[in-house]
């Protein structure tokens, strides 16, 4: 503004208030109404976001005929100082490559366009001092750009250079420097990579452990030193040519992968690439992401073609981002790294984007797009804070109009993920300076987030049903209170009648719901192994679907197909399910549960995909993966409505149909392909009997089952053709990560409706 300002020679004043952002402009009127018009143009920096322009008149302040930057009223200013972190910009990457530039590779280049900041802020005001770099005193080269108001590094926190910024070494895997200067240390490690070595890289959010995408034997090693990791890999190149060679790249994508926020982008896999085969089995997708960190760039420019970039941890552990933690940790794992000395204040996964209904939308909402606020229509009356959910943790703070969501945290049964959750929560808390006077829980007695929120004092309490926390997210999203038809497909979530809910349809607002319907209740024996174990609501689906005809031995045939684990971790044994089923007739250790990702599960397992989820949601996954296209064919089903009870649907007839197609050896992906249409006729027909009843149009989806592509795209389709507008969560993830949203959006609808 004040760059316009001058250029136009307007008189004036630009600062921070708690409205936002106001300019005082004293000159022509034609020429304001340019500098209006040209502040929403292409003119305004790159990561300049307008949500709206408000201009009244002013009094003319005489002998006014400069434009200064006053500063910001620090009481109570509306928007946080702090910013994402941004991936290397092209003004940056240029001077990067150009010889004569005093930044030629410089791996830690920034600008005021891109570079860290979320990872690196310690503390408000967001001032150097108070960021990671405050170590590295400024040369008068990058002072004087610092304090150029015309330059593009004017206040650019991270602003280094070769002469008096970070630097690169690499060690060997005890920390025994191997090479010392940054260039050649670069260059060092990518001869590594290329050679079938792992090593760990230092990032942005954290460190990486980086192969070679193209070398099976590596990445293999990669995986039995990472220890019980079954999950896909992250890959990396450094151009979109690049990435087309071994995936499907469409236009939208293509943007997500360019834009500033650089995430990881699930992209179809390409028939017959040379990728590893060990890099991501069991799915039909490659998680890819272009480079984002200058060093990054600076490594594939030494022949790096392709590379696993997955996160530096250890099993479910948070992820590394000390240089010191990292060699004690991974020291085992990596063979070399590549370290540097701007520290990480904050450790920040890769984010990960899919696409639903061609739209981008997050599964993981981390590096690039935290802590970027999401708005609210109406101003809450207290703080609000929300624990989130025990899988796949965010938690959410709630300020004036905003939300601020945390990165994703992870799950919170890990003992150093829970003490990473409560450190998270003080530190988010301080940057955005809000005192709660609220707190929500899930549900759930026994949430480890609840009993964090119970062990706060001096603060109300809310509860708020898993379930429809998952609409509410939806609804804040788009700026729409309800009440509306919410379907929720997901795992788990406390009902409010102790049962585990899962597969619902909600009529719900921001301020109330009620259970229109759901999946007929099913047993669930032995609590915790059944989300793991297949055999469990895979048993317990038989004996519901045939009743009293239900005998054991009928079904040998079909539990011989289950592929045995052969994993040594696990001591999950198919023998078992002779105790199970008895288990299962006495109501031993059982809870009922209308969990739509159980049934997945099931049929998983049924088609001998596995019978055991290493990581949350693997058989579904795995499930979706095979789906034939262009079958149209789906089993029969029943939605039963009873006088004052819930409508069920009842899925006894599609498990019997589909088994008796397994029966016939009808080929699996048929099969699947069939299941899926099964589910979205069934909610389909759902949503129909709400709309009858409720005299509701709008349907709002939402839920950890809705990360499946086919069923969400079949069902959405489905929708759109019976004239129902559909909404669905394109900021926060459906699956847990985006709970806290949703719980923070319902204290604040409740609170300000209160009387
Ligand atoms: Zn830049
Ligand atoms: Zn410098």
């Amino acid at each position: 503004m004040y760059r316009l300002a001058c250029r136009l020679r307007l008189a004036g004043a630009v600062y921070n208030d708690t409205k936002g952002v106001t300019i005082e402009l004293q000159g022509e009127e034609k020429t304001i109404a340019e500098f209006l018009a040209r502040l929403q143009s292409d003119d305004k920096p790159p990561l300049a976001e307008i949500k709206s322009v408000a201009a009244v008149d002013a009094p003319v302040i005489q002998g006014d005929d400069k434009f200064t930057i006053r500063p910001s009223d620090s009481q109570g200013t509306a928007l946080s100082q702090v910013t994402a972190d941004i991936a290397a910009c092209q003004d940056c990457l240029a001077e990067m490559t150009d010889e004569n530039d005093f930044r030629h590779e410089y791996p830690f280049i920034n600008c005021t366009n891109c570079g860290p900041r979320y990872s690196i802020v310690k503390t408000i005001p967001y001032d150097r001092p108070n960021t990671t770099m405050s170590v590295f005193k400024m040369c008068p080269k990058c002072t004087a750009q610092y304090e150029d108001v015309t330059d593009r590094r004017f206040h650019a926190q991270p602003v280094a250079c070769p002469v008096c910024g970070p630097k690169i070494w690499l060690t060997d895997s005890k920390g025994h420097t191997i090479v010392a200067k940054t260039d050649s240390s670069i260059a060092e490690a990518a001869g590594l990579l290329r050679a079938g070595k792992i090593v760990a890289i230092k990032g942005v959010g954290g460190f990486h452990l980086a192969v070679d995408a193209l070398a099976e034997q590596a990445v293999r090693r990669l995986r039995r030193r990472k220890r019980r990791d079954h999950k896909p890999f992250a890959l990396m190149a450094d151009s979109i040519e690049t990435i087309k060679k071994y995936a499907v790249v469409g236009e939208i994508a293509e943007q997500v992968l360019k834009s500033p926020q650089s995430p990881i982008v699930l992209l179809p896999k390409k028939e017959g690439s040379a990728i590893a085969a060990s890099v991501a089995g069991g799915v039909d997708t490659f998680g890819f992401m272009l480079c984002y960190a200058p060093l990054h760039y600076l490594l594939f420019a030494q022949g790096v073609e392709v590379l696993v970039m997955t996160s530096g941890n250890i099993s479910d552990e948070p992820l590394i981002c000390k240089n010191e933690t990292a060699l004690e940790k991974l020291g085992q794992v990596a063979d070399a790294f590549l370290m540097h000395d701007r520290e990480i204040y904050r450790q920040l996964d890769d984010s990960i984007i899919h696409f639903i209904d061609g739209r981008p939308v997050p599964l993981r909402r981390a590096r690039g797009y935290v802590p970027t606020p999401i708005f609210m229509e109406e101003n809450c009356r207290e703080d609000i804070f929300a624990a989130g959910a025990d899988i796949k943790n965010t938690f959410c703070f709630a300020k004036q109009n905003q939300l601020i969501c945390s990165e994703h945290i992870g799950d919170l049964e890990d003992a150093e993920v829970h003490h990473h959750y409560i450190d998270s929560i003080e530190h988010l808390r301080g940057l955005f300076e809000v005192e709660p006077k609220v707190t929500v829980r899930d549900l759930h007695p026994a949430y480890l987030s609840t009993q964090y929120a119970r062990s706060l004092s001096g603060v109300k309490i809310i509860a708020v049903q898993h379930h429809w926390a998952h609409i509410a997210s939806v609804l804040v999203e788009h700026g729409v209170a309800g009440p509306v038809i919410g379907i929720v497909c997901d795992g788990t979530g406390y009902g409010t009648d102790g049962a585990i809910w899962g597969c619902e349809c909600l009529i719900a607002s921001l301020e109330k719901f009620e259970r229109f319907g759901h999946l007929a209740y099913y047993d669930l024996p032995g609590a915790d192994k059944a989300s793991k174990e297949a055999i469990r609501p895979l048993l317990s689906l038989l004996k519901k679907s045939w009743g009293k005809e239900f005998r054991l031995p009928n079904f040998d045939w079909l539990i011989e197909r289950i592929e045995p684990e052969t994993d040594e971790n696990t001591t999950y044994d198919i023998r078992n399910t002779k105790y199970i089923s008895e288990q299962l007739d006495k109501g031993v250790n059982c809870v009922e549960t209308s969990s739509l990702g159980r049934v997945f599960d099931a049929v998983a397992a049924m088609l001998g995909l596995g019978a055991y989820n290493h990581f949350d949601a693997q058989l579904p996954m795995a499930l979706e993966a095979i789906i034939e296209s262009g079958i149209e064919d789906h089993y029969d089903f029943e939605l039963i409505s009873r006088a004052n009870e819930a409508v069920e649907l009842d899925l006894g007839k599609t498990l019997k149909e589909l088994i008796a197609d397994v029966k016939k050896d009808l080929p699996a992906p048929v099969i699947s392909a069939k299941f899926h249409n099964t589910l979205s006729i069934a909610l389909l027909a759902m949503a129909k009997q709400a709309r009858e009843s409720a005299k509701l149009n709008i349907v709002a989806l939402s839920g950890g089952v809705f990360c499946n592509r086919y069923l969400t795209n079949r069902l959405i389709e489905l929708l759109k053709r019976e004239d129902f507008p559909v909404l669905f969560n394109r900021e926060v993830p459906a699956n847990d990560g985006g709970l806290s949203l949703g719980q923070a959006a319902i204290a604040a609808a409740v609170m300000n409706h209160e009387s």
